[in-house]
């Protein structure tokens, strides 16, 4: 895609004067991106080296808080150093800040050079590794749903995150004559982002006052987390840009439908689908079969990766399309895993259980790990569910709260040894941390419940 640069086309670009900053970032545990802008001359001539950062960036919360318990860093071990060091077949252009371009870096030891291995990059590609010690290679694409304000972020701010009001005036699921008076925003996103090289496939009305979805031709996994991340903050900036406010919150309003990341994965090897079998029902192959049992049968235990903070959970209720059970079915939204593209070499899984707020590397990574173990363990596939899952009594549950599926993070034996112990007790910290800070905090709801009446 004519975003994408090489560091030669880059290095031209910077001599021609076309570009003269290029942002190297990478995806801190949140999936934010953090980093540092360099005068584009700095980068070609000797940051492409690479650069450092501060370590707690990878022992923070979304409040740049410097949380204790997290063995990787302390203050008392002094915060030291990491090093970023750009990837630079990840160099593109960022046509919506002029004179811009973006390398993403990956995380490593500053005395080893040895990547950090709870680096969600790092964690993702570990888990690349190992599928393709076993010959697969990972295509994924993570639908994004967002919501879209007419007011600003620091109005929205200023006015305590109250009386917001969503860019619809009603649900706008695939509405054509809604979406056409958001074009003023939404096609400089999907015009800035296919010209940064991710390959947009459309966006939509999603089915709420003001929800979008955006769709990213699916990648191979580590250039689809990539995709995604990117995308997020170009939505962001882009949305900023034109004066109003996009949100990934899972769940901004209790009456309101949640925002999702729909996660469609398949494994091939090399240019042949590796979950295609013509002859097999629905199109299936026997891997397929195994990845997938182990999705479902692992589920709880990752649950964190795809719904990582209190506000994720509010977003499982009952008959919103967001999923509560870990069965699937064939083309079912009621399920937490939809079988699609049945019967065709485009056949794969969507894991519909994942919010908006996920970090694409941490869920990618957690959902091959269970993959993997399906297929190590040829795990057994259930025959899938029909009907509304919602009220299958019979069905596993996904955790209900960040307490419960902190713990069934901390206890799970399979990610402990997909994963290695030190990047389990990482993220249970993580976990653990987002929790103790929600329970410290009085909220306005309990003071309305109970400030007259209790
Ligand atoms: P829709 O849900 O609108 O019908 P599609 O079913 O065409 O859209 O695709 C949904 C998402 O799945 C798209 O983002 C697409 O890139 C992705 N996708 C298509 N084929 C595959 C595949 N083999 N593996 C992983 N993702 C895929």
């Amino acid at each position: 895609m004519p975003g994408n640069l090489s560091f030669d086309d880059l290095k031209a670009r910077v001599a021609d004067g076309t570009i003269d900053t290029v942002l190297a970032c990478f995806p801190d545990m949140q999936g934010r991106l953090m980093g540092k802008r360099f005068h584009a001359v700095n980068f070609v001539e000797t940051s492409f080296k690479e650069t450092h950062c501060c370590n707690y960036l990878l022992a923070t919360d979304l409040e740049m808080a410097t949380p204790d318990g997290y063995a990787a860093t302390s203050w008392e071990k002094g915060y030291g150093d990491y090093v970023m060091a750009p990837d630079l077949t990840t160099i593109r252009l960022l046509p919506w800040l002029e004179g811009t371009a973006m390398v993403i870096c990956d995380i490593l030891d500053h005395h080893t050079h040895a990547p950090v291995p709870h680096a969600p990059r790092q964690v993702l590609k570990t888990q690349i590794a190992r599928l393709k010690a076993l010959g697969f290679d990972a295509m994924m694409a993570t639908e994004l749903e967002f919501f879209l304000f007419e007011q600003s972020f620091d109005d929205i701010r200023k006015g305590g995150f109250r009386d917001l009001t969503p860019i619809s005036g009603y649900n706008e699921d695939y509405h054509i004559l809604q979406t056409t008076k958001e074009e003023g925003v939404m096609r400089p996103i999907r015009n800035h982002l296919f010209g940064a090289g991710l390959p947009v496939e459309n966006s939509k009305g999603e089915a709420e006052t003001g929800q979008e979805e955006i769709n990213i031709r699916y990648a191979e996994a580590l250039a689809c987390a990539d995709h995604h991340t990117i995308a997020k903050n170009a939505i962001k900036e882009i949305a900023w840009q034109h004066g109003c406010a996009a949100s990934f919150l899972p769940k901004w309003h209790h009456d309101k439908v949640g925002s999702s990341s729909h996660v469609h994965q398949s494994l091939w090897t090399g240019e042949t689908p590796a979950f295609y079998d013509p002859e097999a029902d629905l199109g299936m192959s026997e891997l397929m079969k195994n990845y997938m049992a182990g999705l479902i049968a692992y589920a709880p235990d990752y649950t964190f990766f795809l719904a990582p903070y209190i506000n994720s959970y509010k977003r499982f209720a009952k008959g919103t399309f967001a999923p509560t059970k870990t069965v699937w079915s064939v083309d079912n939204r009621t399920a937490g895993f939809r079988l699609c593209g049945d019967g065709t070499s485009g056949v794969r899984v969507e894991c519909r259980i994942g919010g908006s707020d996920l970090n694409p590397y941490l869920a990618q990574a957690a959902m091959l790990a269970a993959g993997i173990k399906g297929i190590a363990d040829k795990m057994e596939l259930a025959p899938p569910t029909r009907g509304d899952v919602y009220e299958d009594a019979k069905a596993q549950d996904i955790p209900q709260t960040l307490r419960a599926a902190t713990e069934t993070l901390r206890n799970s034996a399979f990610l402990r040894a997909a994963m290695g112990d030190d990047v389990i007790d990482h993220y249970t910290r993580c976990a653990e941390w987002e929790q103790e800070e929600f329970d410290r905090v009085v909220t306005d709801w309990e003071i309305a419940r109970g400030f007259e009446r209790a």
